[in-house]
């Protein structure tokens, strides 16, 4: 779906408010802090520009942001847990502006983390990157999920299979999917006014997922730790514009 000027105006808006949860959060992120407090931060965001959460109500989801740490992927749910030093911590939020969505995640250290956990974060961030640059005129979606892919595998990270990115736009998942890994077809050929939430889940050790009994809480099969990091694009004829960039 290609969006109009008006609409990518509005989503720029949109991409604007996460951006702002980002810092809000990233500033309260230290050890002794819990999970839910984070979420409090990124709530006073949402009330203070005056848009409305994608996350809290989706599927039941009890919260305007995902806080995974450590070996959980994604989906975390915001709570007593408290950050200790040395672990690490994934924030996914996302803000809904004249009914137009942004979607944007993070991960970062809690206070000193180690040279593994460090060049995990930096890769991941780094295979998003490459995946934004394939958001281009005239390429094939799934080049994307191919450059992500060649960034993670070739410092010895998995890509996660089982979860992808997505367009977005008058909803948070919208079709198709963006996967970040190479599924063997080329996928559609990108227009401008296009939007993808592009966001690489990269793990330690293998892709292998399991969910804990919370029916949210995604984890790492194997115990090793896990990032995520993720913005919304458009596609325009001057290239990719990333909405959610702090
Ligand atoms: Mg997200
Ligand atoms: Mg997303």
């Amino acid at each position: 779906m290609r969006r109009s000027a008006d609409e990518l105006a509005k989503m720029r808006r949109a991409g604007r408010v996460v951006a702002e949860m980002h810092a809000a959060t990233r500033a309260a992120i230290r050890p002794g802090a819990t999970t839910r407090e984070l979420n409090e931060v990124a709530v006073a965001v949402l009330e203070r520009r005056g848009a409305r959460s994608n996350f809290l109500g989706y599927h039941g989801f009890p919260a305007v942001i995902c806080t995974s740490p450590n070996d959980m992927i994604v989906h975390g749910i915001p709570g007593e847990l408290v950050l200790e030093e040395g672990d690490i911590i994934s924030v996914d939020c996302g803000a809904i502006i004249e009914g137009y969505h942004g979607d944007a995640a993070y991960t970062t250290g809690v206070g000193e983390i180690d040279a593994a956990s460090r060049r995990l974060i930096e890769v991941t961030e780094r295979s998003l990157w490459a995946g934004i640059d394939e958001l281009v005129v005239g390429h094939r979606l799934h080049e994307v999920g191919r450059a992500v892919q060649r960034v993670a595998e070739a410092a010895g990270y998995s890509v996660v299979r089982e979860y992808v990115g997505h367009a977005i736009g008058t909803a948070m998942h919208e079709s198709p999917q963006v996967p970040n890994y190479w599924p063997g077809t080329p996928g559609p050929t990108l227009k401008s006014g296009m939007v993808f939430a592009v966001e690489p889940m990269v793990n330690l050790g293998g892709f292998e997922t399991y969910t804990l009994d919370d029916g949210w809480s995604v984890m790492t099969a194997d115990g090793s730790r896990s990032a995520h990091f993720e913005h919304t694009i458009a596609v325009t004829d001057d290239g990719p514009e990333v909405f959610t960039l702090e």
